[in-house]
């Protein structure tokens, strides 16, 4: 057993309104500079639909992440040979018409509104290349262009998460648009596998030794863009101004000083929980190259249990430090990802082991399956089917997004793993039901999903109610180099216009 410590967040789908306030706080502190106006370190798409950019999620498009090949693994980009021989030009990197349509990234005038003079009619903010500056550009893509569904009448087909599904369904649950779809914040993964820095010719690109936050060495880094292709979820950006390849750094510097991340903190529907987690650095490749129905259930196996003493042994040997293994069994997000089993890794058939974890959407069963709430024992009775209002779980399917579709996602195409996410969530808002509504306990709904009375109310606490101290548990005095100068020295792979960092800070 070899143990590291890994920072890892989960979002609770259920509650996200894509409102992108995340996504507005992290443009503004990170990526408001020349050169990365078309990066989106956070964005918030839309499902169904293909995303930003374009089919990210198209692997046989963009050569990202790993496969397997007998009892190893290979970067889907291809040999080293391969590698060399698109030196000067590298087919597997999204150009700017995947990401901003057929024009350069635009803007708006927005001082149009506030400086027109007035007239009859309203003013408008014409778009304008972010590039070039000139008014000329008409839009046809862009970050949050199939917002609300917006888009999925065209593109919604194209989602690959239909894949194994017939016409009939696809039909189907496209219809969802006019009452349900649901949305997918994304940042990048900080893999404990990551293709990004195994791509990476110059060892520019690293995981942080004592919290796995994977970043990109600004100095080192030499222009291959081969981390660009490898990463399966498309979050490293190429700066058309420095050169560099750029990425989210998980606000590294915020977290040294005891803050959240900006997207976390910024969240208003306080879908985010942050921690700890353990992982056995000895039963990663194992775990890599289980079979795709494997893949949730090895990766769950990865991560370590961090109140058995053998586990506190261990930590301790690799000089995991006391206020660390503190923070580990505080980790919300160790729960929601291990104990209760509701979060799951976004598509772990790329293989590069997500460090983000999201607990799949369960809206919009109990409004759309009629006026009265499913009974408790025909809820989860599998073998019988419901009748009037009541709704078993075949019905589940009927109501909402295919479970195929959710298990596309996030469990590789096993619908099993998706499944107990959403029953245990089911099962938790009867028997919270039956506290509210029958001020009577029910715990018997509970029983059927492997739940106890305590686990459901400290999953309700942790889900609905918990404050900022409960949701964010890390330990705050650290920094990646114990010696730093903190007059003088930056993070070695921060950007230059950062501040030096301050005592105070810290
Ligand atoms: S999600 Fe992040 S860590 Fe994972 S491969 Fe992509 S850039 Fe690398
Ligand atoms: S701020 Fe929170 S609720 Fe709003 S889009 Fe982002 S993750 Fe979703």
């Amino acid at each position: 057993m070899k143990i590291k410590a890994q920072l890892s967040m989960s979002f609770n789908l259920e509650k996200c309104i894509g409102c992108n306030t995340c996504t507005v706080a992290c443009k503004n502190v990170w990526t408001n500079r020349k050169g990365t106006e078309y990066m989106w370190w956070n964005n918030v798409e839309t499902k169904p639909g293909i995303g930003y950019p374009k089919q990210w999620e198209k692997q046989d498009l963009w050569k990202g992440g790993w496969v397997k090949d007998g009892d190893k693994l290979k970067l889907r980009y291809g040999s080293k040979a391969y590698m060399l021989s698109n030196l000067f030009y590298n087919p597997h990197t999204p150009e700017m018409k995947d990401y901003y349509g057929k024009n350069d990234v635009y803007s708006f005038n927005y001082k149009d509104l506030h400086a027109s003079e007035s007239s009859k009619q309203q003013p408008v903010a014409r778009p304008k290349s972010m590039v070039t500056g000139k008014e000329d550009v008409s839009i046809d893509w862009g970050v949050n262009w199939e917002d609300n569904a917006g888009g999925a009448h065209i593109t919604g087909k194209q989602d690959i998460n239909f894949k194994d599904m017939n016409e009939g369904e696809i039909d189907a649950t496209l219809k969802f648009r006019d009452v349900f779809y649901f949305y997918l914040p994304r940042i990048c993964n900080h893999c404990v596998n990551p293709g990004c820095v195994s791509a990476c010719p110059s060892g520019a690109a690293y995981k942080r030794e004592e919290d796995g936050i994977v970043l990109i060495d600004q100095d080192r880094c030499r222009n291959w863009r081969y981390c660009i292709s490898s990463c399966p979820y498309k979050k490293v950006y190429y700066n058309w101004t420095s050169g560099k390849m750029e990425k989210c750094i998980l606000c590294y510097p915020r977290i040294e000083s005891g803050l959240p991340p900006v997207c976390f903190h910024s969240c208003v529907g306080k879908i985010r929980s942050f921690g700890v987690i353990f992982y056995d650095m000895d039963r990663i490749k194992e775990a890599a190259l289980a079979d795709d129905e494997n893949l949730v259930e090895e990766q769950r196996k990865v991560i370590l249990d961090p109140f058995d003493s053998k586990v506190i042994e261990e930590a301790k040997k690799e000089g995991i430090s006391d206020d660390w293994i503190d923070a580990a069994q505080r980790s919300p997000v160790y729960k929601l990802a291990k104990k209760w089993e509701l979060a799951l890794p976004l598509h772990p058939e790329f293989r590069t082991m997500p460090s983000l974890f999201y607990i799949p959407p369960l809206a919009p069963i109990l409004t759309s399956a009629g006026k009265n709430s499913p009974s408790t024992e025909d809820i989860f009775d599998m073998e019988k089917p419901s009748t009037g209002p009541l709704l078993s779980l075949d019905e589940l399917d009927k109501f909402r997004v295919p479970l195929k579709y959710l298990a596309n996602m996030f469990g590789a195409g096993n619908e099993e793993v998706v499944k107990k996410s959403l029953l245990r969530q089911l099962a938790i808002r009867h028997y919270q039901r039956s506290i509210r509504v029958d001020k009577k306990p029910d715990p018997k709904v509970l029983d059927k999903v492997g739940l106890s009375e305590k686990d459901a109310q400290e999953i309700v606490r942790a889900l609905s109610h918990a404050f900022l101290n409960e949701r964010f548990v890390v330990p705050t005095k650290k920094s990646e180099r114990e010696n730093i100068d903190p007059y003088t020295e930056r993070g070695f792979a921060g950007f230059d216009h950062m501040t030096p960092w301050s005592p105070m800070k810290r």
